[in-house]
């Protein structure tokens, strides 16, 4: 390490003494470079290399949906590893666990039909195909200029350079270059924040469909493809939809012929007590984005579902126009395609969905209890995710000053106390296990009010 200014982990973007360029780990770090480093996993909880135990309540990366040692998800991967450990899904070629995959994806996700699913190995790169699909959708329909997609502000979409451009967060762009010019941003459905004082929940999300409209309008309908959402910001802030959001904005997407790309990588399987985020909020995508739980993360995996409209088109003119050359090596990779079917395997037989419907309200009104807290200025959450965001005089134009550090005290106390909470700026997330059981919430619950109560 030290050689390359990039591992010079020294000078933030890396581990004390480590070789590695840690991903999001920011300079504001630098006293705490030492990284937490995490040997095995067991249900709910992590340990680590000291032997401590921790309530893992983001389950990784808002992905380990069935915990970390689901002995069937284990067999499922070695099982593959014995039989056909790879072979590709390019040409006319493929192996049976992505077909079987795609099969069960379309017959699970209902709220809209959809025709084809294409593999990635991550949400990001499942985002980076819904643009390529759905640019080579409108060429092949003749309509070259209509390209641009409009994403929310605040939303995260992923890290590669058309996933980055669409995600929402300044830091993402600045010193980047980024957003691409094809995309635009919109409104960020934050009431609580963005809401006017006054303004109704209905009318805060009739104004925030009107600017979008007025933003179709300004750019030209036929300049605009896309609109992309996640059915509730995740990694942005948790921040579920004003009530009538979708609905509106479903409206003016339709009137422009606008397609809308549900970016379901958080909210997929189960985690908002619906098998999809579509479900609860009735959004009727024409292309979905999946990863994270699809696995249950046991193995890297994303996928895009694409509409039988698209995917005919897809289809019938590629000998007009050229095929889609498109595609990852590890598209379809074996050992993860059957890991997946294993997981949906799992969702579908336990009912994964009703029980994070069963459990959640605990979770959700066990949190929300403590939101009469002077330094909470919201907790907001749906499902088994959920935010809370410290706030001077619970408002949110007043932020404790950075220095204070308060949601980081508040996420020093949790990890105190055996559970880790997701830390950023002024927030802590959580986005626990699916399998959580009942007594496993009212203890995160009592932890988050201890150690709420050693933060004020
Ligand atoms: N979309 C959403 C909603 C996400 O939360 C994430 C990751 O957090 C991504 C896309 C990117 O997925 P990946 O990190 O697998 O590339």
């Amino acid at each position: 390490s030290g050689s390359s200014p990039l591992l010079d982990s020294t000078e933030g973007n890396g581990f004390k003494g480590h070789s590695m360029l840690a991903p999001f780990t920011a300079g504001w770090h630098s006293t705490d470079l030492e990284p937490l480093i995490i040997e095995r996993s067991e249900g709910s909880y992590v340990y680590d290399s000291k032997g401590n135990k921790y309530l893992d309540t983001l389950a990784g990366l808002w992905c380990t949906a069935l915990g970390g040692s689901e002995p069937r998800l284990v067999k499922a991967a070695t099982d593959q590893l014995n039989k056909l450990p790879f072979y590709h899904s390019f040409w006319n070629s493929t192996a049976k666990p992505p077909l079987d995959l795609a099969e069960e994806l379309i017959s699970m996700f209902t709220a809209k039909e959809m025709g084809k699913v294409l593999f990635t190995n991550s949400g990001s790169e499942a985002n980076d195909s819904q643009v390529k699909l759905v640019w080579y959708y409108n060429n092949a329909l003749g309509r070259p200029n209509k390209k641009k997609i409009i994403a929310q502000s605040q939303a995260y979409h992923g890290s590669t350079l058309i996933s980055a451009s669409l995600s929402g967060l300044p830091a993402m762009h600045l010193k980047f270059d980024l957003p691409a010019p094809f995309v635009l941003h919109t409104d960020c459905p934050h009431y609580w924040r963005f809401g006017l004082p006054g303004e109704a929940e209905e009318e805060f999300a009739t104004r925030l469909a009107d600017n979008l409209e007025n933003l179709i309008l300004k750019e030209g309908p036929e300049t605009v493809a896309a609109f992309i959402a996640e059915p509730v910001i995740g990694a942005g802030g948790v921040i579920p939809p004003p009530k009538t959001y979708f609905e509106k904005i479903q409206a003016v997407l339709q009137k422009y012929d606008v397609l809308f790309i549900a970016d379901e990588v958080i909210t997929g399987f189960g985690r908002l007590g619906t098998m999809f985020g579509s479900d609860l909020y009735n959004i009727k995508p024409d292309l979905v984005s999946l990863a994270k739980a699809l696995s249950s993360a046991y193995v890297p995996i994303g996928a895009t579902l694409v509409s039988p409209e698209i995917s005919d088109v897809v289809h019938s003119q590629s000998n007009k126009i050229g095929f889609f050359a498109h595609g990852f090596t590890y598209s379809g990779h074996p050992v993860s395609c059957a890991v997946a079917l294993e997981a949906l395997k799992i969702y579908r037989e336990r009912n994964i969905p009703a029980h994070v419907k069963q459990i959640s309200p605990r979770f959700q009104e066990g949190i929300k209890a403590f939101a009469g807290s002077s330094i909470i200025g919201e907790t907001r959450g749906v499902g088994l995710l959920l935010a809370t965001e410290f706030a001077n005089n619970k408002s949110p134009n007043d932020p404790f000053p950075v220095e204070w550090g308060v949601a980081q005290i508040f996420g020093a106390e949790c990890k105190k106390r055996g559970m880790l909470v997701k830390v950023v700026g002024d927030e802590i997330a959580m986005s626990p296990p699916l399998i959580m059981s009942q007594r496993e919430v009212d203890g995160l619950v009592s932890i988050y009010g201890e150690a709420l109560k050693a933060t004020e």
